[in-house]
């Protein structure tokens, strides 16, 4: 008798008990199965619509633990997933009736103040990150959801409020320290394995268990010039061709992404407007002179006839939550992006024409503003290949109601075909669903091939496949 498990093909097999129970005295963590205290916790992630049962999971506490996993995995050709802080869409994190690695209990981050570096656990999440390099006045850019993990948000590329003048995460990433296929530890930097180095920057976990990360920190804060300016979605035409006109001349402190959707019951907006569409301003001016920053918003806040605007100085950490109370775990969720280079006439009709149709009150239309030290890295500098892009448009589908789910679901990929016409035709891996197949390629863009060679290399046997993937040449 052993544990029935999914091998890396799908199909069922067995494992022997004495093999499972030589993982679990290894492991300085703990080995879950179905029914141990923890295990749902530990399979549920932040998309509802995701619900799969691993046969085993690893809640690894180290390096070690990591290493001695994946050789397991390997040397049992098991289905094998990596989670870091499961907020990815795709809900790649989790498998049906494999090997879980579940990185959630190593976040440990430690500041170096004076050398402006941080190491982060695989498992940190941004709040983890951001509360302890803000305890220095220091930060990176990092995402809009605090709960994200720093793992899956960084592999992918990673952007948010800082990012046009600070570039992407991975381009504040100095070293990674991996877990590879073949079950070492490596360090991964432009001076150790500089390929391995080149290809976790954008390539997704398709190339080991990064087990923790080294950045770059920059002064930040404490205070940040933020918060919304709300405008009723009737004059969203003449704010955002404000908007597309205002944005490229302003300094790269400036931020500014924008959000379509029925609005909240935010404290700052008068009862009326909730419940009714709305076009969001969100504003983050990161500079240290917030007077410099008031001057350099106020054509923002002037423009039109806002119905609220909550713009003020506010703590970078609680500016970096402010979103958290609309993206809580939970919900279903179906995402669609799009990357743009402008943002044209032809793409603000489509978007406020599918903002007058919303199927739910929680789905949401939100546009990001990259630019800036983003673009500036060569496409071919990492394995994030299109930094052309400008705005990165994500179709938030997410409600609660699984009867809802088609409806949703029709409404998403609607909006998603009527903006296709104005983008680039890439994506951000990271938001990628898990139907997509067929966009991977083009998330990974021009780097595709070079990436494939380097899976050749690092994982063969494509071990890492429960991400974005890319094939192996073998495969290919
Ligand atoms: C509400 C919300 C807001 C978001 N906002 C932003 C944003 O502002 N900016 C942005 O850039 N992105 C954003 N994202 C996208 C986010 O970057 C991705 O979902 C990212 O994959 C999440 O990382 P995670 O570790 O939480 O995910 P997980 O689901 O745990 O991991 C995703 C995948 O990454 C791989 N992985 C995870 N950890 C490791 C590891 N330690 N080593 C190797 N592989 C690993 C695995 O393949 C896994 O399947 C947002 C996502 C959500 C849900």
């Amino acid at each position: 008798m052993g544990v029935t498990i999914s091998g890396c093909d799908g199909s069922r097999g067995e494992v022997a008990t004495e093999a499972v129970e030589q993982l679990r005295s290894g492991l300085r963590g703990s080995l879950l199965s179905p029914g141990s205290p923890g295990y749902d916790e530990a399979r549920t992630i932040w998309n509802a619509m995701i619900d799969r049962r691993p046969a085993l999971i690893a809640r690894c506490t180290s390096p070690a633990d990591v290493a001695l996993t994946v050789r397991f995995a390997r040397e049992h050709d098991l289905l094998l997933a990596v989670r870091g802080g499961g907020h990815n869409i795709a809900g790649n994190a989790v498998c049906e009736a494999g090997l879980l690695i579940d990185l959630s209990e190593m976040k440990g981050v430690q500041v170096d103040p004076n050398a402006r570096t941080a190491r982060v656990g695989g498992g940190a999440t941004l709040a983890d990150f951001d509360r302890e390099a803000q305890a220095f006045g220091l930060a990176t850019p990092l995402g809009v959801n605090s709960t994200t993990g720093v793992a899956g948000l960084t592999l992918g590329g990673g952007f948010g409020w800082l990012s046009r003048k600070l570039g992407l995460t991975i381009d504040n990433l100095l070293s990674a320290e991996v877990v590879t296929a073949s079950g070492e530890v490596v360090r991964a930097s432009n001076q150790d394995n500089p390929d391995l180095f080149w290809a976790i920057r954008g390539g997704g976990g398709n190339f080991g268990v990064v087990t923790s990360f080294e950045f770059r920190l920059h002064p930040i804060g404490p205070e940040v010039l933020s918060g919304l300016i709300v405008h009723p979605l009737d004059a969203a035409r003449d704010v955002l061709r404000f908007y597309r006109d205002f944005m490229p001349d302003t300094p790269e402190e400036l931020v500014c992404w924008f959000v379509m959707r029925k609005a909240p019951p935010l404290p700052f907006l008068a009862s009326e407007w909730h419940g009714k569409e709305i076009l969001g301003l969100a504003v983050c001016y990161s500079g240290s002179n917030l007077a410099e920053g008031e001057r350099v918003i106020a054509p923002l806040r002037k423009f039109g006839k806002p119905v609220a605007d909550a713009t003020a100085p506010h703590p970078f950490t609680a500016w970096q939550t402010v979103l958290d109370p609309l993206l809580t775990p939970g919900f279903r969720n179906y995402w669609k992006s799009h990357d743009f280079r402008e943002v044209s006439d032809g793409l603000i009709d489509a978007l406020i024409e599918h903002a007058g149709k919303l199927p739910d009150p929680n789905t949401e239309i939100a546009f990001a503003q990259l630019g800036g030290a983003v673009g500036r890295v060569p496409n071919e500098a990492t394995a994030y290949g299109h930094r052309d892009g400008q705005f990165v448009l994500n179709v938030h589908g997410r409600w609660q109601d699984p009867a809802k789910d088609a409806a949703c679901i029709v409404w998403a990929r609607d909006l998603f075909t009527a903006t296709a016409p104005f983008a680039t035709g890439n994506v951000y891996v990271n938001f990628l669903t898990q139907d997509e197949g067929e966009r991977v390629r083009a998330a990974y863009g021009k780097n595709y091939d070079r990436l494939s060679q380097l899976k050749n290399k690092y994982d063969p046997r494509n071990l890492f496949r429960l991400n974005q993937n890319i094939r192996p040449l073998a495969y290919a």
